[in-house]
């Protein structure tokens, strides 16, 4: 069995849904665990200390440990807290498990510059700061866990959601980046676009969707994401009803010719949009163009 012993947890957005999920996993297996939630609406808009608290509740209850926050992700000072609460609490940080995140739905043309905006500080920038903060500990740890949250709707789009599916993509770059960058230090990085019955689904989901789509199918994926035998970083998981499988951002084996022309490249279109062979690397993708 894994599991978490002496491990202590950041998991952000704890308070309902998938991160209230993964929380009460990681608690059962030994993780202490920071709840954090800022207890809002499903928009952001609000505030409630009651879902971090009932999540850590229902942990203790369970004989775990864990300790509720309810700082804002989004802000530097909120991302310091929250790490802060960790290393106050139990010590040290070994794992963040950035959740939390907002929608605010509109068509493009309709979308206002605060609704992009404030789905990209949640998911993006709350992610960043996150991360950043629990930074320091890990490196000095020589240890590090981090699981970003991006979504379908991000790597593949979705109608009305211009600033959810570019957050979520951002997301991707971050995690990658991450992966490369943490690999020195022992920290890994992974993204997770998950499937799953919670209040940010349920108006879109079909109801038959409920008993295959839970939460705790999502966890099962990030609990092994986070844990010290898992070697994988920087890769993207898309996981939900029971299904997972590895994304990739691949680049065809493209066409080139000196004759690189406007004329040339419509003439050439179907060899430049062929998929097969891929190449898996910004260096491979370099030595194909040389
Ligand atoms: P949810 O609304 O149940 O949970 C999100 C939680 O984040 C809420 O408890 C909310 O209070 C908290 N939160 C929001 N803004 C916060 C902030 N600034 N600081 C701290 N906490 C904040 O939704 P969910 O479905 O469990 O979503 C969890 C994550 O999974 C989100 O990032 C979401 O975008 C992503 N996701 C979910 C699905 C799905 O099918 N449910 C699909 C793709 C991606």
């Amino acid at each position: 069995m894994l599991r978490f012993d002496d491990r202590v947890a950041i998991v952000t957005g704890a308070g309902h849904g998938l991160g209230r999920s993964h929380a009460l996993l990681l608690a059962e297996r030994g993780a202490k665990v920071v709840v954090n939630d800022l207890g809002g609406a499903l928009d952001g808009t609000g505030a409630s200390a009651g879902p971090a608290a009932e999540v850590v509740e229902l942990i203790r209850k369970h004989g775990g440990q864990a300790v509720a926050n309810t700082d804002n992700v989004a802000t530097p000072e909120g991302a310091e807290a929250i790490v802060r609460a960790a290393v106050d609490d139990f010590g040290r940080v070994d794992v963040v498990i950035n959740n939390a995140g907002i929608l605010r739905d509109r068509s493009f043309g309709k979308m206002s510059v605060e609704e992009f905006d404030g789905v990209l500080a949640v998911h993006v920038r709350g992610s960043y700061l996150v991360s950043k903060a629990a930074y320091p500990y890990m490196k000095e740890a020589g240890y590090g866990r981090i699981v970003n949250t991006s979504s379908p709707a991000g790597l593949f789009g979705n109608f009305g959601q211009a600033n959810y599916s570019t957050a979520k993509m951002g997301l991707v770059g971050l995690t990658k980046t991450l992966g490369i960058e943490g690999a020195r230090n022992g920290i890994k990085a992974n993204a997770i676009a998950p499937i799953a019955w919670t209040r940010m689904t349920e108006a879109l989901l079909p109801a038959e969707f409920q008993a295959k789509f839970t939460p705790e199918r999502v966890s099962a994926l990030v609990a092994y994401l986070v844990h010290e035998s898992c070697e994988a970083s920087g890769e993207v998981f898309s996981v939900g009803g029971g299904r997972v499988a590895r994304v990739f951002v691949a680049e065809g084996p493209g066409w080139k010719s000196d004759e690189f022309t406007p004329e040339a490249i419509a003439g050439n279109w179907e060899a430049i949009m062929a998929e097969q062979p891929y190449v898996l690397t910004a260096g491979d993708s370099m030595k194909a163009m040389l």
